[in-house]
């Protein structure tokens, strides 16, 4: 798995301190263009967002929204979810359903 681009917050993101609400508008536009543009070589991995937090750890809502994305993923690939925090990222594969896979980084 190779991360090639990540697309950033756009105008129409609602972004708190504690909360992010992503818009479609954008974000899919981009990932549908690269996987049609690559004939399905470059598709969508999944999601990532901040925590004011040095070592974060997925809230509740972290957790729902992840296997409610995953779940609705029609290639049925686990969802690739990333949290950056202030000294450390959190990475995890989320299947569509059960626990998914925590990747730690090498020392
Ligand atoms: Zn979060």
């Amino acid at each position: 798995m190779l991360i090639k681009q990540a697309t950033v917050p756009t105008k129409w993101d609602k972004r708190f301190r504690y909360l992010f609400e992503r818009m479609p508008f954008g974000h899919e536009t981009i990932a549908l263009s690269q996987w049609v543009s690559s004939q399905g070589a470059v598709r969508y991995l999944g999601e990532w967002h901040t925590h004011p937090e040095d070592y974060p750890r997925p809230s509740g809502l972290d957790r729902l929204e992840w296997n409610r994305l995953s779940a609705k993923r029609r290639d049925q690939r686990s969802m690739l979810a990333v949290i950056v925090g202030r000294k450390a990222l959190y990475v995890e594969l989320v299947p569509s359903s059960g626990c998914g896979s925590v990747l730690a980084a090498l020392e």
